[in-house]
């Protein structure tokens, strides 16, 4: 008893008061159910075996289930609760055996309705530190001890879980500034380039594709290509995707603009493949666009075009970007397991700029992730920001797949990259997007080795 009054002397109420501010900025508890926490949970679940996993937030008095798997439950008091386990620790609690554990053998909750033996739960912490909640795995059985990179996984998780918090603690203090602040100008219509300006490039062969080299970041190794469109346009110059790829998205012209690509790409790997026959390892991947996966019958067309310019289909890979799938899931999903069985290697473009990642990881089948560049360039900036890209490096490896590092500028960054064990990166520390003809010569080199750069030069970029 004694104990008790000491503990809630010690209390920090001003701690307290500062972590349910934030959590109130996030409008989480009572809120409805929402997929993107689902993921989570279930992702725990099945990576774990658990029988029951929670992911709950603490108000004052009662711990609240955002989103459970294997038992509905709305809410536990919070009183004796496994948050408070984990506050009193500030990180993870493993619990191997409850039968044995001096408080929880008799707990109502854990023991008796879950019988539950063992679990384990890491914090769900606000972006400056303080625990909001916890994510719970429960087992029925004992479990042997946790292995440390079990540990991690648990701790990625509710390290997503509070990324996803953060997203709607942002978008409610978007919503409550109303009005943007700042009055964006409307720029001149954009009526350029329209249809009939797309049509007839197309026709005079304007689109070309540039190559940028991806590479094994431990002996810069070129390991694939990315094909790039740029439009060779005979006033404008050389001009970016950016300029006339949105346009041709919104105009329906992206689907032929998009077929010559794809064709464009199987007829390179075919000359190079008659060039350099020991291409076969690289793999070429082309940037698709969401028309192009509402489209019935991309995957006839991809398994035509493989036919006709023979070569093999593990040569092409097709890259997308979460957006692309989201506006028509069943048919995506149709749609990419039947590219998957033809042999191509799927990515998912940009991975982390959209809004619900991880299900989109989980219910796809992607063969590679390629990390944003934007969490590649922030890396340098601190702790947090690496921590984002190991979670990410985490969750491609429990997932079994490939994770490619896209937009290394710096030797910084690719040292921390390969410290961090991602193996595959791309960027213009290695090598700018060029001509068929300039990559040629690259994948000449011996072993198809990149020269360490000039370091004078990846600054100056
Ligand atoms: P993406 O697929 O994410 O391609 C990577 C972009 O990052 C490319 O821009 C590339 O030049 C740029 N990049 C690569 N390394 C670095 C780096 O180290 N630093 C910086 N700052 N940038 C780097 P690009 O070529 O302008 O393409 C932009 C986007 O346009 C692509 O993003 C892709 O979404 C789209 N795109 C490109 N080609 C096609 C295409 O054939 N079809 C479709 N539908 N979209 C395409
Ligand atoms: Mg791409
Ligand atoms: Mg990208």
């Amino acid at each position: 008893m004694a104990q008790v009054e000491l503990a809630e002397l010690d209390f920090d109420w001003q701690d307290e008061d500062a972590r349910l501010a934030a959590l109130a900025a996030t409008g989480i508890l009572d809120s409805p159910p929402e997929s993107s926490f689902d993921a989570i949970t279930r992702l725990a679940a099945e990576y774990f075996q658990a029988d029951t996993v929670l992911l709950g937030f603490a108000d004052v008095s009662r711990v609240w289930i955002k989103s459970s798997w294997g038992e509905p439950v709305r809410e536990l008091p919070r009183k004796d609760s496994i948050f408070e386990m984990v506050m009193a620790e500030d990180g993870p609690v493993v619990v191997a055996d409850t039968a044995t554990h001096p408080v929880l053998m008799t707990h109502r909750y854990i023991c008796r309705r879950l019988e539950v033996h063992s679990f384990a739960s890491a914090p769900v912490r606000s972006c400056d530190g303080k625990i909001l909640g916890v994510l719970t795995i429960f087992s029925s059985q004992p479990r042997r001890p946790m292995a440390l990179d079990e540990l991690r996984m648990l701790e990625s998780l509710a390290e997503m879980a509070a990324s996803q918090l953060e997203l709607r603690r942002l978008r409610r203090v978007m919503e409550t500034c109303g009005p943007h602040p700042v009055r964006i100008v409307k720029g001149p219509e954009k009526s350029w380039p329209r249809r009939p300006d797309l049509r007839a490039a197309l026709e005079q062969r304007q689109f070309v594709l540039h190559y940028q080299p991806e590479v094994e970041i431990a002996t810069r190794r070129i390991v694939g290509l990315e094909a790039l469109i740029r439009w060779q346009h005979p006033e404008r110059g050389l001009l970016p995707p950016a300029e006339f790829i949105p346009a041709a998205e919104e105009n329906g012209m992206i689907l032929p603009i998009g077929d010559w690509g794809l064709a464009e790409v199987c007829r390179q790997i075919q000359e190079w493949n008659c060039e350099m026959p020991s291409l076969s390892s690289v793999r070429v991947c082309v940037n698709l666009s969401a028309p192009q996966f509402s489209r019935e019958g991309l995957a006839d067309h991809v398994e035509a075009l493989l036919m006709r310019s023979s070569i093999s289909s593990g040569q092409l890979g097709l890259e997308m970007t979460e957006s692309s799938l989201v506006s028509d899931q069943p048919t995506a999903l149709d749609v990419l397991s039947h590219l998957r069985k033809l042999g191509v290697s799927l990515l998912m473009d940009d991975f982390g700029t959209g809004y619900s990642s991880l299900q989109h990881l989980h219910s796809f089948p992607f063969d590679v992730l390629k990390i944003d560049r934007s969490f590649v360039n922030r890396m340098t900036q601190g702790e947090q920001p690496r921590q984002i890209v190991r979670t990410i490096l985490e969750l491609a490896r429990v997932m079994g797949m490939d994770a490619v590092a896209e937009g290394i500028e710096t030797p910084a960054q690719q040292h921390l990259l390969d410290e961090m064990g991602c193996r595959y990166g791309q960027g213009f520390f290695y090598a700018r997007p060029m001509s068929a003809e300039a990559v040629t010569r690259l994948l000449e080199l011996p072993g198809r080795i990149l020269p360490e750069p000039d370091l004078q030069a990846a600054h100056a970029h």
